[in-house]
């Protein structure tokens, strides 16, 4: 028998990460209005149902002619306000009023601008020679019907939103949301607002938690549990019905660290514990049929810096997100960062600009208990292990906290 060093034993992130993903298998899709569809995740490429534009417009208010026309005074035979196509086509010599977005008559081949021309009754001057397609917005310039206006795996954003709304799709095909239970486990845990009795403190991870990951699913339940057999076992078997469950503490090797024993006596199987990282390190996975189950540590810092990590990944993942996993951004250390020998580390730091270069200064006070010093940061700072320390000027990956 070997002896197997219980550093090298933990799993690096990035093959944690992989066996996360390799495990979220998207769910079912299904029709989602536009009003809804913000933040949501193509299933399927959404095609466009028209030509866009449907119809050769007008880019500006002015005048459709024939280029060849021009310069030249033409009677102006007809308006066409956007909305309402002109009633004839348009004969050589002749100009009609248009409107920005107007149907070009048949017969026109350039818009001449309001401020190029002189009006008098119904006759226009047109001083200069104008181009042909000139202030023209061809037919099908943006996308034609039945082209990709935007393809599955795509975060629906507002613009990605107009696309859709614009190219005629009214219901776009989205990833369902994941159902997400959170679970917070510790005795001496009580809600903020509430008076503290002897050795608690307030629960602040199934908030921030809820803040969380109610922006990439669907949180249906979350609780906290006192730290007994019954009440873990009845609040887990009940999270396990999510596609998704989160518990936080008791994940560690204390005799009241319950989390995975009755995960695993629920049914759930164990597909890694403990991760190369700081903070966080006692991080629990483990699955049951399609549920995945995330067992965080339960200090602040670590339960946060795990669902960026592992939770959110996942449940992008879970809507068939192409690129689910966590996006880094590049930096430079604006002060000396220390490394951990054995563990990438993840320290919070702030962020300043100097030009477009984003200065990454670690905070002090990176405890994984100091939640209030990490809510001063913007970014999370990969570190990753090593000796020494890695100094000023070094580039380094961050991930911002901007919006966690
Ligand atoms: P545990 O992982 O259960 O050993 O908890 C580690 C530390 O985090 C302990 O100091 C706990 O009191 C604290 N802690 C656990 N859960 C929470 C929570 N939900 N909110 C705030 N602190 C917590
Ligand atoms: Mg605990």
């Amino acid at each position: 028998m070997c002896t197997v060093n219980a550093v090298a034993a933990l799993l690096s992130v990035d093959e944690a990460l992989a066996r996360v993903l390799e495990r979220a298998r998207p769910l079912s899709a299904e029709a989602v209005p536009l009003e809804r569809a913000s933040g949501r995740t193509l299933a399927e490429d959404a095609t466009a149902v028209i030509d866009l534009p449907r119809f050769p417009s007008s880019a500006m208010d002015g005048f459709a002619l024939r280029a060849a026309d021009t310069p030249g005074e033409l009677p102006v035979v007809a308006r066409v306000a956007a909305g309402r196509p002109a009633p004839r086509s348009l004969e050589a010599g002749e100009a009609m009023g248009i409107a920005t977005g107007g149907v070009v008559p048949e017969g026109a081949d350039a818009v001449v601008p309001i401020e190029r021309v002189t009006e008098s009754g119904d006759t226009v001057t047109v001083p200069d020679a104008v181009a042909r397609g000139a202030n023209i917005r061809p037919l099908a310039a943006d996308v034609r019907a039945g082209g990709s206006v935007v393809p599955a795996g795509t975060l629906l954003t507002p613009s990605r939103i107009a696309a859709l709304a614009a190219a005629g799709v009214a219901e776009p095909r989205c990833a369902a949301l994941p159902r997400i239970a959170i679970v917070t486990t510790g005795t001496e845990l009580r809600p903020p607002g509430e008076p503290l009795g002897d050795g608690e403190i307030y629960e602040s991870n199934g908030v921030m938690l809820a803040a969380l990951l109610e922006r990439h699913g669907l949180v249906l339940e979350r609780e906290t549990v006192a730290d007994d057999e019954a009440s873990h076992r009845e609040a887990l078997a009940r999270g396990l019905e999510a596609d998704v469950l989160v518990t936080s503490g008791g994940v560690s090797v204390g005799p009241h660290d319950l989390v995975r024993g009755i995960l695993a006596e629920l049914g759930a199987e164990e597909v890694f514990w403990g991760v190369a990282m700081r903070p966080g390190k006692p991080i629990s996975f483990a699955t049951r049929g399609q549920t995945l189950v995330f067992g965080l540590p339960g200090n602040p810092v670590s339960s946060l810096v795990g669902a960026l990590l592992f939770v959110v990944p996942a449940l992008r993942a879970l809507q068939g997100a192409s690129g689910p996993a966590p996006r880094f951004e590049r930096g430079m250390l604006g002060s000396a960062a220390r490394r951990n020998p054995n563990r990438d580390d993840f320290q919070r730091a702030r962020l300043e600009l100097d030009g477009d270069r984003a200065v990454l200064l670690p905070i002090e006070g990176q405890e994984s208990h100091m939640i209030v010093r990490a809510a001063a940061a913007d970014a999370l700072v990969h570190v990753p292990r090593g000796k020494g320390e890695l100094a000023a000027g070094t580039e380094a990956r961050y991930l911002s906290l901007g919006d966690a």
